[in-house]
């Protein structure tokens, strides 16, 4: 780049939100802005890094996919799996490591690695970009001339040329038809991402586990490991548990350098492109390739991982009233399939169901009650395919349920903010914000910001499925040659450029 075209002072970029999607956007751009950028992170916890996912410090709760599908800059998809090298962590939890060679290392260390990339990051780039850290809540943010100034609770207004929203998950939360006001009691754990909460379980307690995904088996690893005796019922409404994660029994390659990416970014594959977009055929045509996959001694998973790989090119062909039909009818059965257990949370899962400790039964829950008379809580479970009601009373009941659309808006106030004002507006699924191809937000008046950028979970109902850690990582390399342009760079790096024009013209 020319000293003309070079701006003379850093360009600034404030990102809220300090988990994975924050720190990858801030490793990425400063890695690949050719220009200086001055980046603040604004993260309310104590530690940027670990966010609401990587948080927990339970070592019995894993990353649900190997270190190579956790690269914060996807072009350089192994620097975890070395990280975790260097730092001997797979000889100090030998069980990370499987026979195919894929490494399932403790949630803790990924928040460990996040916190380490960004204080790696935060000097020294030959740029002079550079990442400041705030410890804060950021409230309302607004967009004046050239600028969008983000206030935080502390009372700082943070001037930016690009203001990144990374604000992740919505804290988990009691949903309906459960009395918000039970969240109070002693005996309910609205947030098992608490550890704490979960290591307080006394031994004895008869459990009852509302929802059956991954932060399920979690719960169930941690009562195990304390020897807990005093029965498990995970209750769900159609009783599915998440697959396990397919596991070769001799070594596999794993993916080297951006290979992870390269298949993240390729086509979307022709048994899905050359049909209609419409749910039922891509089912129907899915489930034939499954078969055929499965008759040709593979593992089911491969045709399901190339429908997931690409559902951010497919999700937006379906019309808004397939989308919508998803989430009501097909998600949970997408959600096991895409969200596996780890070997090793799976085998505790096992054992415990194996030895009756756990039971699950497939039923919805009605109510919930907690009479003062009583020391226990009171479910009201109505099995699944009809039957008499079944009551039942538990010491601890924790909260594992999904998604909660609703709980975004309402639990952070930023967002809420930019709602009000206009500025963010709900998806057409009405699960997050929409956000266009290179996650400029767009308003209520239908125009997309370049200043205001969006990326993670809350474009969940834009992209179908930016969930996990890869998929995220790759969104912000699909977004970066825009963002680089729009903050004043003209000569975006080889291989982004075309990525941009192709985004451009879609
Ligand atoms: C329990 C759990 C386990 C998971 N495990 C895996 C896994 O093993 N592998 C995988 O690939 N994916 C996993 N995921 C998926 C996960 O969504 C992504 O991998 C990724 O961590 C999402 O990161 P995020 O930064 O967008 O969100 P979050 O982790 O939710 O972080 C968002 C951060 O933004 C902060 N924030 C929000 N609003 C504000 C504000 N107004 N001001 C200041 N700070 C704010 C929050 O405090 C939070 O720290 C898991 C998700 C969960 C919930």
């Amino acid at each position: 780049m020319s000293s003309e075209t070079a701006p003379s002072t850093p360009r600034r970029v404030t990102i809220v939100g300090g988990g994975f999607s924050g720190v990858s956007a801030a490793v990425q751009l400063v890695r690949h802005s050719p220009v200086p950028l001055a980046i603040t992170l604004i993260e309310s916890r104590d530690r940027v890094g670990p966010g609401l996912a990587y948080a927990t410090h339970d070592p019995d709760h894993r990353l649900n996919a190997p270190t190579w599908a956790h690269a914060v800059d996807p072009v350089d998809g192994e620097h975890f799996t070395h990280w975790c090298q260097a730092r001997g962590v797979f000889e100090a939890d030998p069980e990370a490591m499987q026979p195919s060679g894929s490494a399932f290392v403790r949630r803790a260390v990924f928040g460990a690695y996040l916190e380490y990339m960004v204080h790696s990051h935060a000097s020294g780039a030959a740029t002079g970009s550079t990442i400041r850290t705030l410890q804060d809540r950021a409230l309302h943010a607004t967009q004046v001339g050239d600028t969008v100034n983000t206030v935080t609770e502390r009372g700082q207004t943070l001037t930016a040329d690009l203001l990144l929203l990374a604000t992740g998950n919505a804290e988990p939360r009691l949903q309906a038809p459960l009395d918000p006001a039970l969240a109070q009691h002693p005996g309910v754990i609205e947030n098992p991402l608490v550890t704490a909460r979960l290591l307080g379980i006394p031994r004895d307690a008869r459990v009852l586990i509302i929802g059956s995904g991954l932060t399920s088996l979690d719960v169930v690893s941690t009562l195990q490991r304390q020897g807990h005796t005093g029965g498990i019922t995970v209750v769900s409404r159609r009783g599915l548990r998440p697959r396990a994660q397919p596991q070769a029994s001799g070594p596999v390659e794993p993916p080297v350098g951006r290979q992870n990416l390269d298949r993240l970014l390729a086509p979307a594959p022709a048994f899905l492109t050359g049909v209609q977009p419409e749910l039922r055929t891509w089912v129907r045509t899915l489930r034939a390739q499954i078969r055929a996959s499965v008759a040709r001694g593979e593992t089911w998973n491969l045709p399901f991982d190339e429908l997931r790989d690409s559902v951010w090119q497919l999700w937006p062909t379906l019309p808004a009233a397939q989308q919508r039909r998803f989430l009501r009818v097909l998600r949970p059965w997408y959600d096991v399939h895409r969200f596996r257990s780890p070997p090793q949370t799976e085998a505790i899962n096992r054992e415990a169901l194996a030895t009756g400790r756990v039971v699950h039964i497939a039923a919805r829950l009605r109510s919930l009650a907690a009479p003062s008379h009583a020391h226990r809580i009171e479910a009201l479970l109505q099995p699944a395919g009809g039957g008499t009601p079944i009551t039942d009373s538990f010491d601890v009941v924790v909260n594992c349920t999904g998604l909660d659309a609703t709980a975004r808006t309402a639990g952070n106030p930023l967002l809420k903010a930019l709602v009000d004002q206009g500025t963010l507006r709900a998806d057409a699924c009405g699960i997050g914000y929409a956000v266009d191809p290179h996650c400029r937000v767009i308003n209520a008046q239908g125009e997309a910001l370049s200043r205001i950028r969006l990326i993670g979970p809350p474009t969940l109902g834009t992209f179908g499925d930016p969930g996990g850690a890869m998929f995220i990582a790759a969104q912000i390399h699909r977004m970066l040659p825009d963002v680089l342009r729009f903050l004043g760079e003209r000569a975006p790096l080889p291989g982004l450029a075309d990525q941009a024009a192709s985004l451009s013209a879609a």
